[in-house]
Formats: structure tokens, C-alpha cells, sequence
């Protein structure tokens, strides 16, 4: 095109500032700034997919039992609502495993993994379901089984 020179000259006719900004370094700052903006909500989305998800198992709706990551697998025992559940995760998936519970409805619910999804027994009243923010859990007070 034409050298940087010869437009800053005739740049200085119409006020503007001597600096040494060209066209493509207007070009890269502008789409800096579209990345720095867009950064947080790019990374959110990816995090939904990652290993930053858990498994939440609420008592009645209302009281959590358990937390547990989901990308470490594991059988939980849990006693709910006078029904003995095997809760488990493996392969970054959550399933009801075993129930006493009469229907057997959320034996048969396949395996849940995406953020937002769960499992629910109404005999036991007992819900697991799949969440994200894994880092501003506390985990100091797993149970190993
Ligand atoms: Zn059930």
C-alpha cells in the first residue's frame, strides 16, 4: 500500500496526534480488547465441560448429603429417606446403582454427566444432580466409603 511515512505526514494537516499507531495496530489493540472481554465468558463455557463438576446428593431437596467431584470414581452408601441407596460415579458419570426403593425408576435413569442434570427416586425423596463451581466447594469434609 503506502509507507507509514507519508501518512503520518499527511495525518498532521487534519490535527491529529504524531504517534505511531498504523491502521493494524488500531486493528490489533480493537481485537485485543474483543478477547480480553470475551475471555470470561469463553472460558465459562468450556468450564462446563471440564473436571470442575460434582456430584451433589440432596436429602428431600433441601439438605445435601454429599458432594463429590465427578471425575473420581466412587460408590457412596447412602440411607435416605428410609430407602438404602448405592449412588455411583465412574467415568465422569453419576447412575444410581442399587435402590430398594419399589419402582426402580432412578436405577433405570441412564447416567447423568452434564452440569444441571439429575437423578431423582421420590420414594426416598432423594436427588443426585450434577454442578459446576467445583472450586468453591470445601472438600475438607469427604467420606471415604
Ligand atoms: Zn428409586
Amino acid at each position: 500500500m503506502f509507507k507509514n511515512d507519508s501518512v503520518s505526514e499527511k495525518n498532521t494537516n487534519l490535527g491529529l496526534p504524531k504517534t505511531k499507531l498504523t491502521v493494524f495496530d488500531v486493528i490489533l489493540i480493537a481485537v485485543l480488547l474483543i478477547i480480553a472481554l470475551l475471555y470470561p465468558i469463553l472460558s465459562a463455557a468450556f468450564l462446563r465441560e471440564s473436571d470442575s463438576m460434582y456430584v451433589e446428593i440432596t436429602d428431600t431437596g433441601e439438605n445435601i448429603v454429599y458432594e463429590y467431584p465427578l471425575d473420581i470414581d466412587k460408590n457412596i452408601e447412602i440411607e435416605c429417606g428410609g430407602h438404602n441407596y448405592t449412588v455411583k460415579i465412574e467415568n465422569g458419570k453419576a447412575s444410581v446403582a442399587k435402590s430398594d426403593c419399589e419402582n426402580q425408576i432412578c436405577v433405570k435413569t441412564p447416567p447423568i454427566s452434564k452440569s444441571g442434570s439429575s437423578i431423582v427416586c421420590a420414594a426416598g425423596r432423594l436427588i443426585v444432580e450434577i454442578k459446576s463451581d467445583f472450586e468453591e466447594k470445601n472438600y475438607a469434609d469427604f467420606v471415604i466409603q
